[in-house]
Protein backbone atom coordinates (compact mmCIF):
# COMPACT_ATOMS: atom_id res chain seq x y z
CA UNK A 1 0.00 0.00 0.00
CA UNK A 2 1.20 3.25 -0.75
CA UNK A 3 2.59 5.37 2.24
CA UNK A 4 0.51 8.40 1.72
CA UNK A 5 -2.76 6.12 1.84
CA UNK A 6 -1.80 4.06 5.68
CA UNK A 7 -3.28 6.75 7.45
CA UNK A 8 -6.90 5.76 6.18
CA UNK A 9 -6.40 2.67 5.78
CA UNK A 10 -9.62 0.89 7.57
CA UNK A 11 -10.91 4.42 8.48
CA UNK A 12 -14.18 6.54 7.13
CA UNK A 13 -11.65 7.85 4.58
CA UNK A 14 -11.16 4.66 3.19
CA UNK A 15 -13.14 4.16 -0.10
CA UNK A 16 -12.16 0.70 -0.07
CA UNK A 17 -12.21 -1.06 2.59
CA UNK A 18 -14.92 -1.54 5.27
CA UNK A 19 -14.32 0.12 8.61
CA UNK A 20 -17.21 -1.85 10.07
CA UNK A 21 -15.88 -5.46 9.32
CA UNK A 22 -11.75 -4.16 9.67
CA UNK A 23 -13.19 -3.27 13.64
CA UNK A 24 -15.78 -5.10 14.42
CA UNK A 25 -15.77 -8.34 12.03
CA UNK A 26 -19.50 -7.99 10.90
CA UNK A 27 -21.04 -4.95 8.76
CA UNK A 28 -24.86 -4.47 8.68
CA UNK A 29 -24.36 -4.77 4.92
CA UNK A 30 -23.34 -8.47 4.66
CA UNK A 31 -22.19 -9.67 1.48
CA UNK A 32 -23.88 -6.71 -0.16
CA UNK A 33 -21.77 -4.15 1.93
CA UNK A 34 -20.16 -1.47 -1.41
CA UNK A 35 -17.24 -1.80 0.07
CA UNK A 36 -14.41 -4.66 0.58
CA UNK A 37 -14.60 -7.23 3.54
CA UNK A 38 -11.12 -9.13 3.26
CA UNK A 39 -11.18 -12.10 5.21
CA UNK A 40 -7.54 -12.40 7.22
CA UNK A 41 -5.49 -15.27 6.27
CA UNK A 42 -4.04 -15.64 10.16
CA UNK A 43 -5.59 -14.06 13.04
CA UNK A 44 -5.68 -14.18 16.47
CA UNK A 45 -9.72 -14.33 16.61
CA UNK A 46 -11.94 -16.01 16.03
CA UNK A 47 -15.65 -15.12 15.02
CA UNK A 48 -18.66 -17.09 15.83
CA UNK A 49 -21.48 -15.51 14.58
CA UNK A 50 -25.05 -15.31 15.96
CA UNK A 51 -24.40 -18.06 18.59
CA UNK A 52 -25.37 -16.77 22.27
CA UNK A 53 -29.42 -16.96 22.72
CA UNK A 54 -29.82 -14.27 24.93
CA UNK A 55 -33.55 -14.99 26.75
CA UNK A 56 -33.25 -11.06 27.66
CA UNK A 57 -34.30 -10.44 24.22
CA UNK A 58 -37.23 -13.10 23.62
CA UNK A 59 -40.35 -13.43 25.33
CA UNK A 60 -39.49 -16.34 27.92
CA UNK A 61 -37.17 -13.90 29.32
CA UNK A 62 -39.90 -11.53 30.29
CA UNK A 63 -40.88 -13.44 33.23
CA UNK A 64 -36.39 -13.85 34.29
CA UNK A 65 -35.13 -11.24 36.49
CA UNK A 66 -31.71 -9.65 36.64
CA UNK A 67 -29.90 -12.32 38.43
CA UNK A 68 -31.96 -15.03 36.39
CA UNK A 69 -30.42 -13.35 33.18
CA UNK A 70 -27.04 -13.16 34.53
CA UNK A 71 -26.68 -16.41 35.81
CA UNK A 72 -27.93 -17.49 31.92
CA UNK A 73 -24.72 -15.86 30.57
CA UNK A 74 -22.52 -17.05 32.88
CA UNK A 75 -23.68 -20.55 32.27
CA UNK A 76 -22.95 -20.01 28.57
CA UNK A 77 -19.85 -18.12 28.86
CA UNK A 78 -18.25 -20.72 31.14
CA UNK A 79 -19.57 -23.30 28.98
CA UNK A 80 -17.83 -21.32 26.02
CA UNK A 81 -14.96 -20.64 27.42
CA UNK A 82 -14.13 -23.83 28.74
CA UNK A 83 -14.80 -25.13 24.82
CA UNK A 84 -12.24 -22.43 23.40
CA UNK A 85 -9.75 -23.14 25.78
CA UNK A 86 -9.31 -26.89 23.97
CA UNK A 87 -7.77 -25.31 21.14
CA UNK A 88 -5.25 -23.20 22.75
CA UNK A 89 -4.79 -20.37 25.09
CA UNK A 90 -7.57 -17.71 25.30
CA UNK A 91 -6.99 -14.05 25.74
CA UNK A 92 -9.92 -13.09 26.03
CA UNK A 93 -13.94 -13.63 25.28
CA UNK A 94 -16.47 -11.40 24.24
CA UNK A 95 -20.51 -11.72 23.49
CA UNK A 96 -22.53 -9.46 21.96
CA UNK A 97 -25.24 -8.28 23.18
CA UNK A 98 -26.80 -6.34 20.04
CA UNK A 99 -29.62 -7.66 18.73
CA UNK A 100 -29.17 -6.94 14.69
CA UNK A 101 -29.03 -9.97 12.83
CA UNK A 102 -24.91 -9.46 12.32
CA UNK A 103 -23.85 -9.29 15.82
CA UNK A 104 -26.79 -10.69 17.40
CA UNK A 105 -25.30 -13.46 19.79
CA UNK A 106 -21.78 -12.94 18.32
CA UNK A 107 -18.96 -14.62 20.39
CA UNK A 108 -15.63 -13.49 19.44
CA UNK A 109 -12.06 -15.35 20.92
CA UNK A 110 -8.71 -14.19 20.63
CA UNK A 111 -5.79 -16.49 21.04
CA UNK A 112 -2.41 -15.97 22.11
CA UNK A 113 -0.96 -17.28 19.08
CA UNK A 114 -2.51 -17.50 14.79
CA UNK A 115 -2.22 -20.95 14.61
CA UNK A 116 -4.14 -21.60 17.69
CA UNK A 117 -7.18 -19.27 16.25
CA UNK A 118 -6.57 -21.40 12.71
CA UNK A 119 -7.28 -24.69 14.81
CA UNK A 120 -10.03 -23.56 16.64
CA UNK A 121 -11.67 -22.28 13.40
CA UNK A 122 -11.15 -26.02 11.22
CA UNK A 123 -12.67 -27.53 14.96
CA UNK A 124 -15.00 -25.63 15.85
CA UNK A 125 -16.45 -25.40 11.47
CA UNK A 126 -17.23 -29.21 12.93
CA UNK A 127 -19.33 -28.25 15.78
CA UNK A 128 -23.10 -28.03 16.78
CA UNK A 129 -24.21 -25.96 19.75
CA UNK A 130 -27.79 -25.13 20.71
CA UNK A 131 -29.07 -27.33 17.76
CA UNK A 132 -26.96 -25.67 15.07
CA UNK A 133 -23.87 -25.90 13.55
CA UNK A 134 -21.40 -23.49 14.53
CA UNK A 135 -19.83 -21.52 11.76
CA UNK A 136 -16.14 -19.70 12.43
CA UNK A 137 -14.57 -17.65 10.83
CA UNK A 138 -10.88 -15.61 11.72
CA UNK A 139 -11.49 -12.33 12.29
CA UNK A 140 -9.91 -9.07 11.48
CA UNK A 141 -10.92 -7.61 15.37
CA UNK A 142 -7.70 -6.82 17.36
CA UNK A 143 -9.02 -4.09 19.58
CA UNK A 144 -12.14 -4.65 21.34
CA UNK A 145 -11.90 -1.19 22.94
CA UNK A 146 -12.34 -0.17 19.60
CA UNK A 147 -14.81 -2.49 18.32
CA UNK A 148 -17.27 -1.38 21.24
CA UNK A 149 -19.84 1.01 21.56
CA UNK A 150 -18.16 4.10 23.89
CA UNK A 151 -21.67 5.30 24.43
CA UNK A 152 -23.12 2.28 25.85
CA UNK A 153 -20.32 1.82 28.10
CA UNK A 154 -21.28 5.28 29.82
CA UNK A 155 -24.97 4.32 29.27
CA UNK A 156 -26.07 6.83 26.86
CA UNK A 157 -26.10 5.04 23.38
CA UNK A 158 -29.49 5.66 22.12
CA UNK A 159 -29.39 3.09 19.06
CA UNK A 160 -29.53 0.67 22.28
CA UNK A 161 -29.13 -3.15 20.84
CA UNK A 162 -29.41 -1.77 16.79
CA UNK A 163 -26.20 0.30 17.58
CA UNK A 164 -23.43 -1.53 14.76
CA UNK A 165 -20.60 -1.15 17.91
CA UNK A 166 -20.48 -4.21 20.02
CA UNK A 167 -22.50 -4.14 23.28
CA UNK A 168 -21.38 -6.64 25.13
CA UNK A 169 -22.93 -9.07 27.46
CA UNK A 170 -20.78 -8.61 31.07
CA UNK A 171 -19.75 -12.05 32.67
CA UNK A 172 -19.46 -11.91 36.48
CA UNK A 173 -16.03 -10.43 37.20
CA UNK A 174 -15.13 -13.66 39.68
CA UNK A 175 -16.41 -15.98 37.01
CA UNK A 176 -13.91 -14.59 34.28
CA UNK A 177 -11.06 -14.57 36.85
CA UNK A 178 -11.43 -17.95 38.07
CA UNK A 179 -11.86 -19.38 34.60
CA UNK A 180 -8.77 -17.76 33.33
CA UNK A 181 -7.05 -18.79 36.81
CA UNK A 182 -8.38 -22.75 35.77
CA UNK A 183 -6.79 -22.33 32.26
CA UNK A 184 -3.68 -21.75 33.26
CA UNK A 185 -3.67 -24.30 35.93
CA UNK A 186 -4.96 -27.17 33.41
CA UNK A 187 -2.07 -26.07 30.82
CA UNK A 188 0.90 -26.47 33.17
CA UNK A 189 -0.60 -29.46 33.88
CA UNK A 190 -1.45 -30.60 30.30
CA UNK A 191 2.54 -29.59 29.27
CA UNK A 192 3.98 -31.64 32.30
CA UNK A 193 2.03 -34.59 31.03
CA UNK A 194 2.95 -34.04 27.45
CA UNK A 195 -0.38 -32.89 26.10
CA UNK A 196 -3.58 -34.16 25.58
CA UNK A 197 -7.31 -33.53 25.50
CA UNK A 198 -9.53 -31.98 27.99
CA UNK A 199 -12.24 -33.70 29.81
CA UNK A 200 -15.36 -34.32 27.48
CA UNK A 201 -18.15 -31.95 27.39
CA UNK A 202 -21.72 -33.69 27.31
CA UNK A 203 -23.98 -31.02 29.23
CA UNK A 204 -25.52 -27.71 28.47
CA UNK A 205 -25.46 -26.73 24.49
CA UNK A 206 -23.26 -28.46 22.87
CA UNK A 207 -24.58 -31.37 20.71
CA UNK A 208 -22.57 -34.95 20.71
CA UNK A 209 -21.50 -36.25 16.86
CA UNK A 210 -23.91 -39.48 17.70
CA UNK A 211 -27.57 -36.82 18.31
CA UNK A 212 -26.70 -34.83 15.21
CA UNK A 213 -26.33 -38.00 13.10
CA UNK A 214 -30.19 -39.00 13.99
CA UNK A 215 -31.77 -36.26 12.51
CA UNK A 216 -30.15 -33.00 14.57
CA UNK A 217 -33.94 -31.61 14.31
CA UNK A 218 -33.33 -30.75 10.08
CA UNK A 219 -30.45 -28.51 10.20
CA UNK A 220 -28.19 -29.46 7.11
CA UNK A 221 -24.68 -30.89 7.49
CA UNK A 222 -22.12 -28.53 8.42
CA UNK A 223 -19.69 -30.50 5.44
CA UNK A 224 -22.63 -29.57 2.35
CA UNK A 225 -24.08 -25.75 4.21
CA UNK A 226 -22.15 -24.16 1.06
CA UNK A 227 -25.15 -25.43 -0.58
CA UNK A 228 -27.68 -22.72 0.85
CA UNK A 229 -30.30 -22.75 3.33
CA UNK A 230 -31.61 -25.07 6.00
CA UNK A 231 -33.25 -28.04 4.20
CA UNK A 232 -36.18 -29.85 6.08
ZN1 LIG B 1 -19.17 -3.48 5.22
ZN1 LIG C 1 -23.97 1.74 20.95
Amino acid sequence: MASHLAHIYGTEQDRVNCSFYLKIGACRHGDRCSRKHIKPTFSQTVLLPNVYNNPAHTAEGASMNKAELQADFDRFYEDFFIELCKYGNVQEMHVCDNVGDHLEGNVYVRYEWEAEAAKAVDQLNNRWYGMRPLMAELSPVSDFREACCRQNELGECKREGFCNFMHLCHPTKQLVSSLQASQRISRRSNLANGGGEGPAQADLGWTPSSARLEGGGGWQAPSDRNGGGRRY
